[in-house]
């Protein structure tokens, strides 16, 4: 299926392949979350420049999202400070997991990482996302029913946090982990940020345009 994106300008071609299909992926993505949102009883509490959410050590992101986003971030003048911004934060999230080999380990360091207060990178002084149309669908279905107040900090956990996911329809999820597979032999992490710079690490010093 990637055969196409082999050999000399690879990486441009796959590139231009992502412009053109990830703001349509998102564009489903985003219409589907408004039909979702819409059946609801209660409108969210989620609004521009609300960003506590912002702070998440932010998973589960396809690797087909990674390079798109890489793509958009490769071309603005504050990448390198950007990749550095990155690279602090996944050091931060690796020193705070606790060694014990169990199924909430991955849980227990996202909750610490949270209560550090390190917003993405991405976001903006003005509480906005600075990549707002090419963020990840992990990015797009969260949402908050509760006083954003109760997503600050140690209020995440507090009984009255009504945060919640929109998530996709059992089969389109299956469709989406296909696409991903095609792209395992990059082996990208599933976090943003270690992701990102599993990419940059591949592919950022081959396209300086
Ligand atoms: S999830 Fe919480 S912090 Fe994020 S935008 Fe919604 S209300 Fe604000
Ligand atoms: S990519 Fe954008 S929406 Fe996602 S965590 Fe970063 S600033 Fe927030």
């Amino acid at each position: 299926m990637l055969g196409e994106f082999e050999g000399e300008g690879a990486y441009s071609r796959l590139k231009a392949a992502l412009n053109a299909l990830m703001p349509e992926v998102y564009k489903c993505y985003d219409a589907f979350v408004a039909a979702v949102l819409a059946t609801g009883p209660e409108r969210v509490a989620c609004s521009k420049g609300c960003s506590h959410c912002c702070s998440h050590y932010v998973t589960s992101v396809e690797p087909y999202e990674l390079l798109f986003l890489h793509g958009r971030i490769r071309v603005a003048p504050e990448y390198p400070s950007r990749v550095m911004a990155l690279h602090r934060r996944a050091t931060l999230f690796s020193t705070l997991q606790d060694g014990k080999p169990d199924d909430q380990a991955e849980d227990r360091a996202l909750y610490r990482y949270y209560l550090r207060n390190v917003p993405c990178p991405f976001l903006a002084g003005d509480g906005q996302c600075g990549v707002y149309d090419s963020r990840p669908m992990s990015c797009r279905m969260f949402f908050s029913m509760s006083h954003p107040s109760l997503c600050k900090g140690k209020s995440v956990i507090d009984p009255g946090n009504r945060n919640f996911l929109i998530e996709l329809p059992e089969d389109i999820e299956a469709d989406l982990a296909r696409a991903g597979a095609a792209f395992a032999r990059y082996s990208l992490p599933e976090s943003l940020f270690e992701g990102l710079l599993k990419v940059n690490e591949s592919f950022g010093q081959f396209d300086s345009k």
